[in-house]
């Protein structure tokens, strides 16, 4: 079986690649579990230098890497290459982590109390299609440098640049087997790897419905789960703030990736004294969005992912809809929608649900302690926005929202030295960030218990051997 993949630019079908089976997908794990305990046992220094040079190599296919991702995934081709650039970054930020991976040494009576960071072993790991080589890079990267064999299951629709990945890290020198790649079928690939017994942990991106699921099946084996899910995020705007800057940079916090993004601000609230002054702002903002072919260097929006993608998205802005201004997009062939503004009720779908495309909801709300409510009244929590020059109300707001990530005056979601994740239904666990290793181990403590008093020393007299000497043992 093959899954033919379509240039969502052009509508057309570019390739086919081969669906792999239970079968196929059990022999991986299998190779996968050889391959992890030879490479836990090796030095972390071989470890931490075998990832620089993954690292290296993957910044050496930086355009070869964008280029397949601009047209797998209709990325605009500037935002692929800082895609690749960051898959490169997050590789070399965790090549460190081989030999930083430090147990503790723990005070207690009686003994001595170490604990150590075991690999857990072989590492599922199942992608969207938004981001697909970042959103892989921030488990595999961290995955292996904690010793660990990683089994990877790209979205159906956009495999190319993680299989790419998998083989430029046999051709920098990961050992074979270590880090695989196996395109297919959520429910049979995906499900497998969620299922197998020596799969011990599973690292999942995408919606929340199929990542209840993945817990679902986790928890029948106990088995560890990271789980970043869907989001709504607000993006608070108060009326002390830099209101053009706001304005201006409002349609990158949510229409970036065609808004295809977990952490796209698609909510919109505004304070409602300048709501007039900032839509007035937002209109020209959203206008100057270029949105047009991916390959085009000056395109800052693509086209959606896939046909059936665009049907859903524009299944939210039905004939009727209170848009209130729109963006361009090129007509023709390709899943193309423009940049969309709904100014809708705060009950409306478009409002409360997740769209994952270009579409963003602006509502007023009346002071902090309304903006608050709005902004935590959805099943989301994963990122957001707020807009003040008030310190204190910053730091009152950025408290009070229930979101893993947040960003007062800039609309900043992801770096890679810092942890990434969901509250409520947007996810379980952390990405990125210094601790990111840990999450790949179980930690074992080991307690020495040590005799208080030493043994007797023999004194120097008796230290001779002599065959009237007695023995250590009878002493
Ligand atoms: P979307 O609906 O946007 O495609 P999904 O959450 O279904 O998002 O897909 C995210 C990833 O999860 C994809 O790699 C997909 O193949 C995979 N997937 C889908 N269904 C399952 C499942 N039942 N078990 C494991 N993985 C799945």
């Amino acid at each position: 079986m093959t899954t033919a993949l379509v240039n969502p630019a052009t509508g057309r079908t570019f390739a086919d690649v081969p669906s792999t089976s239970i079968e196929e997908t059990d022999e991986a794990v299998a190779r996968a579990l050889v391959a992890q305990r030879e490479w836990a046992r090796r030095a972390p220094a071989d470890r931490a230098a075998a990832l620089r040079s993954f690292a290296g190599a993957v910044d050496a296919a930086i355009e070869e890497l964008a280029g397949l991702e601009a047209t797998n995934s209709g990325h605009p081709i500037g935002q692929a290459r800082w895609e690749a650039g960051h898959v490169r970054d997050v590789l070399q930020y965790y090549a460190a982590a081989p030999e930083r991976l430090a147990g503790a040494q723990i005070p207690v009576a009686g003994g001595l109390d170490i604990t150590f960071h075991d690999p857990v072993g072989v590492v599922g790991v199942i992608t969207p299609w938004n981001f697909p080589m970042t959103i892989a890079s921030w488990a595999f990267a961290p995955a292996l440098a904690a010793g660990n064999a990683v089994v990877l299951k790209p979205a159906e629709w956009t495999p190319l640049t993680s299989l790419r990945l998998a083989a430029i890290a046999l051709e920098a020198g990961l050992p074979e087997h270590l880090f695989q790649v196996l395109p297919g079928l959520g429910p049979v690939v995906g499900e497998r790897l969620v299922t197998h017994p020596d799969v011990r942990k599973v690292v999942f991106t995408g919606s929340t419905a199929t990542g209840k699921r993945v817990m679902a099946l986790a928890a029948e084996q106990v088995k560890q789960v990271t789980l970043e899910l869907g989001g709504k995020s607000a993006n608070i705007v108060f009326a002390d703030s830099d209101l053009e800057r706001a304005a201006r940079t409002a349609p990158s916090g949510v229409f970036e990736n065609a808004g295809q993004d977990c952490c796209a601000r698609s909510r919109i609230l505004v304070e409602r004294s300048v709501l007039d002054r900032f839509l007035e702002l937002l209109e020209p903002a959203v206008a100057a969005v270029a949105v047009g072919d991916p390959l085009d260097e000056s395109t800052e929006m693509g086209p959606l992912v896939s046909r059936q993608h665009l049907s859903k998205v524009e299944g939210f802005v039905p004939a009727g809809a209170p848009v209130a201004f729109r963006g361009s997009a090129p007509s023709g062939d390709g899943f193309w929608f423009p940049p969309t503004v709904l100014l809708p009720s705060r009950t409306d779908r478009a409002f409360r649900e997740e769209i994952f495309g270009p579409v963003v909801s602006v509502v007023p709300f009346d002071d902090e302690a309304d903006a608050i409510g709005l902004a935590n009244d959805s099943p989301y929590g994963l990122s957001g926005s707020i807009w003040t020059r008030d310190l204190s109300r910053a730091v009152r707001v950025s408290r009070a929202v229930e979101s893993g990530n947040l960003s007062v005056n800039s609309h900043s979601s992801v770096r890679y030295s810092t942890p990434f994740g969901g509250f409520k239904h947007s996810g379980v666990g952390r990405e990125l960030g210094p601790d990111a290793p840990l999450a790949f181990t179980e930690t074992k403590n080991v307690f020495f218990a040590i005799d208080d008093a030493p043994p007797s020393t023999p004194s120097p007299s008796t230290t001779a051997p002599s065959a009237s000497a007695p023995s250590e043992e009878t002493t």
